[in-house]
């Protein structure tokens, strides 16, 4: 049984395309994840999930670690 937490994973596309989009090179273009990310039904837990444990690398939710860094720091 999959942790509720990670129940958005069922249905992650990433899942299915593979890491190389979501966690591209530094530099390069994170275009093609968040065109991804904006059709995954987990895209909002998916998000939250990656704030609360910092993740620091990739794709997350559709947003990039410097957009993920600015929206924690507009949120506090
Ligand atoms: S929102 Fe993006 S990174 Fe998150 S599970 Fe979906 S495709 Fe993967």
């Amino acid at each position: 049984m999959i942790d509720e937490e990670l129940s958005w994973q069922e249905t992650a596309l990433c899942a299915q395309t593979g890491p190389e989009f979501f966690f591209p090179a530094p530099g390069a273009s994170t275009r093609e994840a968040k065109q991804l990310c904006g059709a995954c039904e987990g895209r909002v837990e998916c998000l939250e999930y990656a704030l609360r444990h910092d993740e620091k690398f990739g794709v997350w939710g559709g947003l990039s670690e410097k957009e993920r860094h600015r929206l924690k720091l507009r949120r506090a």
